[in-house]
């Protein structure tokens, strides 16, 4: 394969001023989805007090079933750079057609889901696009994948890619998915760009979310992705998943206390 340029081990990927990779520990947090300006805020709140480093929130939403929410589109964006406004976190939200790609103007890191890591057409366009991207696993995708279709963005000449582990598709029904932590190390190892784990989406259940954010960084994870919601039963989207603020802010000072264990 051979494909990404080893000589970019370590890579740093600079996010609007916030630093993924190279040594640096990088937080993500924020609702699954944008569903009002005051659930946005009252979780960006939340995760900024707790110290994380970006802004996440779905104005776009890949959902199993056409009639559960899809996300307010391109008023949730509106929303999301308030967000930034009134925080001074840069933002991270995910696109699904390469047609909505002006919409991700003032966008900091644009992500592409699991469920699009092989949208090529997309891959392809983002390639020209002069932003950084998240490129999270597909459900059911080998690590040889997500390298290809990282190597699909930087094939158009964009190199500023930050890879996500969340969780793949097996025979285990216990879990939503199945964090496959062993992707970390090896994804440094082939492409030297920074890994980050989101154990939100692979275990489905917040109760598991803190001891397996904490593996990933032990692990050796650049960063964590991770969904917070300041009132989860009534989320419109992974209510069950998210972690409220508090939650949050407990799991944001264990993971740096990791994460100096880990790295001296
Ligand atoms: C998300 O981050 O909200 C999301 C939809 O994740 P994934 O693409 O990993 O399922
Ligand atoms: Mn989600």
């Amino acid at each position: 394969m051979d494909i990404i340029d080893r000589e970019n081990s370590g890579r740093v990927i600079n996010v609007s001023g916030a630093e993924i990779g190279g040594g640096a520990f990088t937080l993500i947090a924020g609702p699954c989805a944008i569903e009002s300006r005051e659930q946005l805020f009252a979780a960006a709140d939340g995760v900024k007090a707790a110290g994380a480093e970006l802004l996440r929130g779905g104005a776009f939403k890949p959902r199993t079933s056409p009639h559960d929410f899809q996300g307010l589109g391109a008023e949730g964006i509106r929303l999301l750079l308030e967000a930034r406004e009134r925080t001074g976190l840069p933002v991270v939200t995910e696109i699904v057609d390469p047609r909505q790609i002006p919409l991700f103007e003032q966008v900091d890191l644009i992500q592409v889901g699991a469920r699009n890591m092989q949208n090529y057409e997309l891959l392809k366009e983002l390639g020209h696009v002069d932003k950084p991207v998240l490129l999270k696993r597909g459900l059911a995708s080998t690590i040889k994948e997500l390298l290809m279709a990282a190597e699909y963005i930087m094939a158009g000449g964009n190199e500023r890619i930050i890879l996500c582990e969340r969780g793949i598709r097996t025979f285990e029904t216990a879990t939503r998915s199945t964090l496959d932590l062993s992707a970390v190390p090896v994804l440094h190892e082939k492409s030297g760009l920074p890994v980050l784990v989101d154990p939100s989406h692979a275990m489905g259940a917040a109760r598991f979310v803190p001891p397996m954010a904490l593996a990933a960084v032990a692990a050796g994870a650049d960063g964590l992705l991770i969904e917070v919601h300041a009132d989860p039963a009534h989320a419109l989207s992974d209510g069950a998943q998210a972690l409220r603020p508090e939650e949050f802010a407990q799991l944001a000072e264990q993971a740096r206390q990791i994460r100096r264990i880990v790295r001296g």
